[in-house]
């Protein structure tokens, strides 16, 4: 039973009193184009443009907040949260009607939930193929930023939706049909695309436990399309090693020689918590530190980045190249990129930028395309420090950090409005190509840390704070923030043409070795928006001779800036910042 509000007519009198009542408490949603569609139960699935897909509810009779928790989400853990948001409810009153986000729904009403709603949507191979509404007394149409918002869990998907239309339209027409990319999908969609989509899994179990399995179809290798997609895996050695594993579970001898249509087995504990079936404690885990960490969102708008604080990082530097290959060390390169950004930004806002590292052999941005490796770079503490150790280097930057933020929000700064910059270049399997933001996932983290040691002890800015602690919502804030930080910078080098890494541009945490672990700079990092990006990938060689290009250095300089003012600017093409966590999909520039 689909209404849309507008044509609200001949109801039995029990539906228009629920609906009177709907309309009082939900009044922020009450607009003509609002849909709503009748689950059953008592539950009304709800299609709002102007924010994320929802279900709202009646309490049942002697229901509390634990419990309607608990039959809408599947948990009563959301309790307290969805008291918040409406509007702060900690009794629920008889006959009144509450709101649960899709993202908080539990995995059976999200799937009713998307039946109901888009009864005209086709799930296909490449993606879904969403059906914009008719409206006929209201005019028609969806805007692209709904759309995404609605199937990609963040309206700033737009951009890619659009690019995939080939158009610079913002809404598509009543009755026209758009394409959802697969690998932009919420999960819960990308779970409903039939056998022939690249993300179809079936799950199963034999004498050597559970496994999810994957049929490669022509043109996909082991490596990327099970490996890299489903495992999360991007270092070489470890794709490798998962990749002749993998082949072995599955009775493979040959991972070159794999007939398509092949059944692959991937064991539970290798798959990444998404790809779990919905429901399995780890994904309900990994799904509820999304939840917890996506209430947190920049809302600060600094226009032209006034009274922003910007600290940025070169990765490694002195005695420690990083990545190497050959002549072409990461170190040299990325703190060329470092000092472009601080330049870009010193001209063209009015950011107060600080850099952690100096290189007192290079007085300027040379104009050349390659570089010259330098060891002379030195941590810019009170005194100085000359890389010798690259572990001292490490602890060094983040005392740096924190004091520089400590300084930036005394006398009532305010802590959104400082972020923390760390510029790397990758070194992952060779086919992989382009960008990746990590960022601090509230799981990894220690709640204090500190180091000792007169290396430590001689530096002003040890010495002002030896030790660093954290609360558990700094931490969840801080991931969330930097989650909101990392999107921006891809976004913006996504609109810019440049490479993205295909699979999960935002990660929480390094995987290697079966390790896994935050960046120390980020780890022990105050400041909540703390980014570590890496702008390319070494490894591969088209990145690596793009890296060695002064035009590319710029560019990436340029669109990490453009990032920054994004993520500070007005909300992008008029859309509404609602936060809408259920496991996001970023956009990522297809190859
Ligand atoms: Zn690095």
């Amino acid at each position: 039973v689909q209404s849309v509000d507008s044509k609200r007519k001949n109801l039995p009198k029990a539906r228009v009193f629920q609906l009177f009542l709907t309309l009082v408490i939900v009044a922020s949603s009450v607009f003509a184009d609002t849909v709503r569609v009748d689950l059953g139960d008592q539950l009304v699935a709800t299609l709002d443009p102007r924010e994320d897909i929802y279900v709202a509810s009646v309490p049942a009779r002697g229901e509390g907040l634990l419990g309607f928790s608990r039959r809408l989400t599947g948990t009563s853990k959301n309790a307290r949260e969805i008291g918040e948001i409406n509007g702060g409810t900690k009794i629920l009153k008889e006959g009144v009607r509450y709101k649960v986000p899709f993202k908080m729904l539990s995995p059976d009403l999200r799937v009713r939930t998307v039946r109901a709603l888009f009864r005209e949507d086709q799930a296909l191979g490449e993606g879904w193929q969403h059906k914009a509404r008719v409206d006929s007394e209201l005019g028609s149409g969806e805007s692209l930023w709904a759309i995404a918002l609605w199937f990609t869990g963040r309206g700033e998907n737009y951009v890619s939706l659009r690019d995939n239309l080939r158009s610079d339209i913002d809404e598509i027409p009543g009755g026209e049909t758009v394409l959802i990319p697969a690998r932009l999908l919420r999960p819960t969609f990308r779970a409903l695309l039939p056998e022939t989509s690249p993300y179809y899994l079936t799950y199963g179990k034999d004498s050597h436990g559970e496994y999810a399995s994957y049929r490669l179809k022509r043109g996909e290798a082991l490596y990327s399309s099970v490996v890299v997609r489903f495992n999360g895996s991007v270092f070489a050695q470890d794709v490798n090693e998962l990749a002749q594993e993998i082949a072995s579970r599955s009775g493979i001898r040959d991972v070159t020689d794999i007939p398509v249509d092949y059944e692959i087995k991937v064991p539970f504990e290798l798959l990444l918590p998404e790809f779990l079936p919905a429901g399995h404690p780890r994904r309900l885990e990994y799904e509820a530190g999304l939840i917890a960490s996506g209430q947190y969102r920049n809302a600060i708008q600094a226009k032209s980045l006034e009274g922003v604080t910007v600290i940025l990082d070169a990765g490694h530097g002195g005695r420690d190249v990083g990545a190497s290959f050959g002549s072409v060390w990461e170190s040299t390169y990325v703190y060329d990129i470092a000092v472009r950004v601080k330049r870009v930004l010193e001209e063209t806002t009015a950011a107060r930028v600080y850099i952690t590292t100096k290189d007192p052999g290079l007085p300027g941005i040379p104009k050349r395309d390659v570089l010259d490796g330098s060891r002379g770079h030195r941590i810019l503490t009170s005194p100085e420090y000359a890389i010798e150790d690259s572990t001292v280097g490490l602890n060094l930057r983040w005392y740096l950090s924190n004091s520089l933020y400590r300084k930036a929000i005394s006398n009532g700064g305010d802590s959104q409005k400082v972020v923390f910059l760390s510029i790397h270049a990758d070194s992952l399997h060779p086919t992989l190509r382009g960008a990746m933001a990590y960022i601090p996932g509230a799981k990894w983290r220690r709640s204090s840390y500190g180091k000792s040691g007169s290396v430590y002890e001689s530096r002003k800015e040890f010495r002002e704070a030896p030790n660093v602690s954290f609360s558990k919502k700094h931490l969840t804030r801080s991931e969330g923030l930097s989650r909101d930080l990392g999107h921006h910078l891809i976004d913006a080098f996504h609109r810019q043409g440049l490479a993205v890494h295909e699979d999960k541009p935002v990660r929480d945490k390094i995987i290697r070795r079966r390790r896994t672990w935050i960046p120390a700079v980020l780890h022990y990092n105050l400041v909540p928006a703390s980014v570590l990006f890496e702008v390319c990938n070494l490894a591969n060689q088209e990145d690596r001779a793009l890296l060695q290009t002064a035009d590319f250095r710029e560019k990436v300089s340029q669109t990490l800036v453009a990032g920054l003012l994004d993520y500070y600017g007005a909300p992008s093409s008029g859309g509404p910042q609602t936060a809408a966590q259920e496991p996001a999909a970023s956009s990522s520039a297809g190859r």
